[in-house]
């Protein structure tokens, strides 16, 4: 069904950064289709996790342990807070469990039915399913879809006071993305996700943070929590995950608190798929990667490079650029203009962008990305705005 505006182009085979469509033509890969392919196209380890896995044991079911999945668990914990792991297929997956738990544990643990409510963002993205869409916060998302969940309050981003004015005894969750992402690469006021978590504190609420695009390293730390304040990390209750996390294979997490956690028994929530032996191989693959090859630390410096080079652009052009914002490799560019025509324009001159939020260039590029190919991709976009500016 026609649910994307695809660009004219069929990709043949990736190598690192770089893409090659079925013309030969070459691109350089700013997009990592859409923050996932962590190490980049045609890693020679994932790829062989992943063919060892598939001759091994491809799928078995949650109805019997899977030895990676337990690995894989133990070490996404370990790297934010002691708890409980769901492993599912999607985003919006991680995100329905997120939601699902929450109520289930305002209900079932707390003994608190009537704390259904949620509070999400202005400008967000959480997923397609009928539940992540309800907590999404833009209209072109939901329209012709409603009605959706009862009792969800959205508030602007950034705005303490507004989402304490929405937090009541019926709150079960906030959720919120600690960059905004799809939204348009948006950073929060400092001070903000810090004030978010004492107010659900107060408020008896749970905080789950969306870590969908902004976990698995990209933007310098493994969860962006740990860096959500100057002043050190802000810890939710619930974190998911999904795009990077196996490097294309699909998965998504939610990682829950050990206390929150114990509101799913068995037979409350279930995936068939979900961390099965193939994605859980392919995951754990990954998490090694990122400390064999010191890729948190990496994207935390090329992330600079990628700031130092967008703000020059941006004082190039004044006229057509209106910020730089982000962190680490998930920058945006915001532009006076809509986005959409200047991707297509640089991917005619080989380099591959995204929009977000309709007037953002959006550089997710893969973990693996050098100063080089940076310098190369920020040159052609420079040219692409030079030459329309001429045009
Ligand atoms: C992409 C995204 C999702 C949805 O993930 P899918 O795998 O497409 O379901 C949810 N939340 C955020 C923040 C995302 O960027």
């Amino acid at each position: 069904m026609s649910t994307y505006r695809q660009a004219p182009v069929v990709m043949a085979r990736g190598e690192g950064c770089l893409l090659w469509d079925t013309e030969g033509r070459r691109y350089l890969d700013m997009t990592a289709g859409i923050a996932v392919c962590a190490l980049g196209h045609g890693d020679p380890g994932l790829a062989d996790a992943v063919a060892t896995q598939a001759r091994r044991l491809i799928h078995t079911s949650n109805l019997y342990y899977v030895e990676t999945q337990l690995e894989l668990a133990a070490a996404l914990a370990r790297r934010a807070f002691p708890g409980r792991i769901f492993f599912c297929n999607s985003g919006a997956e991680a995100n329905e469990a997120a939601l699902k738990l929450a109520r289930r544990y305002q209900h079932v643990v707390r003994g608190q039915p009537e704390r259904y409510e949620l509070v999400a963002f202005h400008n967000s993205f959480h997923g397609r399913t009928f539940g992540a869409l309800s907590v999404t916060g833009q209209e072109k998302y939901r329209q012709g879809f409603e009605p959706l969940l009862p009792g969800v309050h959205f508030v602007p981003f950034g705005d303490l006071a507004a989402v304490t004015a929405a937090l009541s005894s019926r709150t079960a969750a906030v959720i919120i993305e600690p960059i905004q992402a799809e939204g348009g690469v948006l950073v929060p006021p400092p001070g903000f996700l810090r004030g978010l978590r004492a107010a659900c504190d107060a408020a008896g609420a749970l905080l789950i943070f969306d870590e969908v695009q902004t976990g698995v390293g990209r933007t310098g730390t493994f969860y962006a929590f740990e860096r959500a304040e100057a002043d050190g990390p802000v810890v939710p209750d619930i974190v998911t995950l999904a795009k990077g996390i196996a490097g294309g294979v699909p998965m998504g997490v939610a990682l829950a608190r050990e206390e929150v956690a114990r509101a799913f028994e068995p037979g409350s929530h279930a995936s068939t798929f979900g961390g099965n032996p193939l994605a859980s191989a392919a995951a754990l693959y990954i998490q090694r990667a990122i400390d064999e090859r010191g890729l948190l630390a990496r994207a935390d410096s090329l992330g600079r490079h990628l700031t130092a080079g967008l703000s020059r652009l941006a004082a190039a052009h004044p006229e057509r650029v209106a910020g730089v914002r982000g962190r680490g490799l998930l920058q945006g560019l915001a532009l006076h203009e809509d986005a959409a025509p200047v991707v297509g324009r640089a991917r005619e001159r080989g380099v591959l962008l995204s929009v977000a939020g309709g007037r953002v260039l959006r550089f997710a590029p893969p973990l693996v990305v050098s100063d080089a190919q940076l310098d190369e991709a920020l040159a052609q976009v420079a040219d692409t705005l030079a030459a329309s500016a001429a045009a």
